[in-house]
């Protein structure tokens, strides 16, 4: 039998990259053995303080908690699957000594190129095989986006530190601050694989009317993230647009709020519904007070003797052809202007690798990104593979973390000259994973209680330094509810 059917037939499970066994790990965390619950997901998603706090939760809307709710009328709220996570993380004491141990050196010589969390599942799976595993990253500190991109209201750094730290004293060798300039140079240097895990780095720009004039008042996005992330902008003055629909656009209005503004718009090209941000990212800013406009097409940034004064935008209306096929037509009403001292472009990312030479061997498709496999993640040179947003563009950590874990597989094959492209089966755990009636060893009655809010610590507190955490987590009490 096909194992995946096990994985199929508990839908939360299946629909996290990673198939974390969802089931299982709220089970522990109800028989209150946090650290037991801890692990079971450390071994999945690798990053579960991480991601008990900020994980894009693909496994929420398959929930059937959700389905169930709907056929008895109410509400449709799955379990908090991510939030319950973070019960386990933040009770879990010490569990160093529950990391794998480390086999002896098998001689083969591994290099990761970024230290992201794809980079680093790789090491993570690799290290206690024995591979001697090299890691460099551009940034001084491991993490990636999860370090430089996602602000510390969301993500305090210590957890960031704690979980990179389980995977670099696994004997990495993290080699920091250096930037991987020639992918030739690397291939020279004689290591069996090497795996690129270097992100999405580059935010697109918006070149219309105005751009270059006002350049000084403009900003990408990310890298006004990582800015701020780093300590290098503490305030921000004045009236801010945040352009764009996604999380980014979400982090940057947050932050700007917080960073002093006190007049912060999102301003989007498409309807609310279609915007790319995760629904609860956009009621948080809105609760934050910052207003989200829809339907607004960029056309101009205004500005007098190089300083930014406002900007204009087009209104515009979706209309449908008959395949359902969207675009976004003038509305007929007049241009808006709208006043404003900063702009921040959060209009999406684009692939970049200028480092990877041509005569390399690796392909690159029209769209930048490298050609492959799409199950093994090696590209056209068979030594070299790619996961994370470097692969296949901009996704979100917990897909960056089971593509490095497919990648990893790939690797240890590719170096025991086995078939890269046959698979392991998907590993079954024969335990019951039932809630409920199968399993008598703890409360088993039938609550009918809706989703519990996470708290969040009082908002003039909150938006008052851009380092204090806003969701408070549940504590053990609520997430046994
Ligand atoms: C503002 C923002 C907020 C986000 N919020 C969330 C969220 O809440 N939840 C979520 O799931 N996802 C979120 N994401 C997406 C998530 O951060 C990424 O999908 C994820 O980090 C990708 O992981 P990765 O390992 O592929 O690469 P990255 O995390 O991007 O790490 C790549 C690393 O490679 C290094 N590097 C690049 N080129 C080189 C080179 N040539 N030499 C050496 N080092 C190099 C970089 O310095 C970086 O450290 C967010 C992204 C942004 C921009
Ligand atoms: S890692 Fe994310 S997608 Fe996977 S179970 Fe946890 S919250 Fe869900």
């Amino acid at each position: 039998m096909d194992q995946s059917y096990f994985h199929k037939v508990v839908d939360c499970q299946w629909a996290c990259p990673a198939h974390t066994p969802v089931p299982e790990y709220i089970r522990l965390i109800a028989q209150g053995r946090y650290a037991d619950a801890y692990m079971v997901n450390w071994v999945s998603n690798v990053f579960p303080g991480v991601l008990g706090r900020t994980c894009d939760r693909p496994c929420e809307p398959a929930c059937r908690r959700g389905r169930v709710e709907e056929n008895n009328g109410a509400d449709p709220e799955p379990v908090a699957i991510c939030r319950l996570k973070r019960v386990a993380a933040d009770n879990k004491g010490d569990v160093v000594a529950r990391m794998p141990p480390i086999a002896p050196k098998n001689g083969k010589r591994v290099v990761c190129v970024g230290a992201g969390p794809s980079s680093l599942t790789v090491a993570r799976d690799l290290a206690p095989l024995g591979y001697d595993i090299t890691i460099y990253d551009a940034e001084a500190k491991a993490g990636g986006f999860i370090r430089s991109q996602i602000p510390r209201f969301r993500l305090p750094e210590s957890v960031v530190d704690e979980e990179t730290d389980y995977i670099l004293n696994m004997g990495v060798n993290f080699k920091s601050s250096q930037r991987v300039d020639s992918l030739q140079a690397v291939l020279g240097e004689g290591y069996d694989a090497i795996y690129i895990g270097s992100g999405a780095p580059r935010g697109r720009d918006l070149d219309i009317l105005g751009r270059t004039e006002a350049a000084k008042d403009i900003h990408i996005g990310i890298d006004w993230l990582a800015s701020v992330s780093f300590g290098h902008i503490t305030k921000v003055e004045g009236k801010v647009i945040v352009l764009g629909g996604g999380n980014t656009a979400m982090d940057c209005c947050r932050s700007a709020r917080r960073l002093g503004s006190t007049d912060v718009k999102v301003v989007v090209r498409s309807g609310f519904d279609e915007m790319k941000a995760s629904p609860w990212e956009k009621e948080d800013a809105l609760h934050e007070g910052i207003p989200i406009l829809n339907y607004h097409v960029p056309k101009s940034f205004e500005c007098k003797g190089g300083k930014l004064l406002g900007m204009r935008f087009e209104i515009v209306k979706a209309v449908f052809d008959e395949k359902g096929n969207r675009s976004l037509v003038p509305s007929g009403e007049p241009e808006v202007y709208i006043e404003c001292d900063s702009v921040l472009l959060a209009v999406g990312q684009e692939n970049a690798f200028p480092w990877i030479e041509k005569d390399c061997g690796v392909q690159f498709n029209r769209h930048g990104l490298p050609v492959l496999d799409q199950e093994t993640f090696q590209s056209s040179n068979s030594k070299v593979f790619f996961g994370g947003d470097a692969a296949f563009g901009p996704k979100n950590i917990i897909t960056a973390v089971a593509q490095g874990h497919a990648a990893a597989i790939s690797i240890d094959r590719f170096l025991n000259d086995e078939n890269v492209a046959t698979r392991p089966p998907h590993t079954v755990t024969l335990m019951s994973q039932k809630m409920g009636i199968h399993e008598w060893s703890y409360h088993n009655d039938i609550s009918d209680d809706g989703r519990y809010a996470v708290p969040w610590v009082a908002a003039e507190l909150a938006l008052s330094s851009i380092r204090i955490e806003v969701e408070l987590g549940f504590d053990a009490a609520k997430s046994n509810e």
